[in-house]
């Protein structure tokens, strides 16, 4: 079952065209990776899935619905869950009223709860520290509250900009590996990143990004070996 499905999305910021005719799908229990380096379009493309910025031509469906014309804050109702670059905690929040913001339009405070305690097991850090000031915490922790405030509203598909921005190697393999546990466990991932090298250990396919264009998509073992991927992406 296609979970997710864009077709032929154009994006502009003013005149500039950060987008072109991308065509991307999702299918149920995928992990789906987007690699290009340093502005190919990539938090744009999550940008444009979450309604936070507007395509300009182009459809978005959510599990076979047509949801271009949603307000973020309906998409994120409908099961689209989403951890932006740079993490964007609420600093001055502690980690429990962090993941108590995730889970805004929950209106049973069982269910808050019962999302709070499988977020503590997910990340026993963050149970440690569910008092401090989400600002205070180190960058791998806020990334990991990132991921868990994504997570309260108990989505079907889960967006993921860049873990590894700005993270000491053992984070972001240690963040990885969470991500793929949670896709183990039947959660649908399109995870856009700039590290292939990491992103095709863990993602099941990926769409190449280059100047706002896919330019190859395959599987991630058929990019690994892909010579021409290896040199633009994999050289270190
Ligand atoms: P990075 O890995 O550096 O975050 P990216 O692949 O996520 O890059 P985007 O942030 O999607 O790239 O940016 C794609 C292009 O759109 C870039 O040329 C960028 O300068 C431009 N762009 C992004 N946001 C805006 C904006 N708000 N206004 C104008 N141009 C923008």
């Amino acid at each position: 079952m296609t979970v997710l499905k864009l077709e032929n999305i154009n994006t502009f910021y003013g005149h500039s065209q950060a987008l072109e005719n991308i065509a991307i799908d999702v299918q149920a229990g995928e992990f789906v990776t987007i690699l290009g380096a340093n502005g190919a379009g990539k938090s744009t493309i999550m940008k444009t899935i979450m309604g936070l910025v507007k395509a300009k031509t182009g459809t978005i469906y959510f599990n076979g619905r047509d949801i271009s014309q949603l307000p973020p804050w309906d998409r994120a109702g409908i099961g689209i869950g989403y951890v932006p670059e740079g993490r964007r905690v609420f600093p001055d929040l502690s980690v429990e009223e962090n993941l108590r913001m995730g889970a805004y339009s929950v209106r049973d405070d069982k269910v808050i709860a019962a999302n709070i305690e499988k977020s503590y097991v997910l990340f026993p850090r963050l149970k440690e520290r569910k008092s401090q000031l989400a600002k205070t915490m180190s960058g791998g922790e806020q990334q990991m509250l990132a991921i868990a405030r994504a997570l309260m509203l108990s989505p079907k598909l889960l967006l993921i900009d860049e873990i590894s921005m700005g993270l000491m190697p053992i984070l972001v393999n240690h963040s990885l590996s969470i991500v793929k546990k949670l896709n183990d466990a039947g959660l649908t991932i399109l995870m856009v990143e700039q590290n292939a090298n990491k992103a095709l250990k863990v993602a099941d396919r990926g769409y190449i990004l280059k100047t706002g264009k896919i330019i190859m998509q395959d599987t991630s073992e058929r990019l690994r070996n892909n010579a021409e991927v290896i040199k633009a992406y994999l050289g270190e």
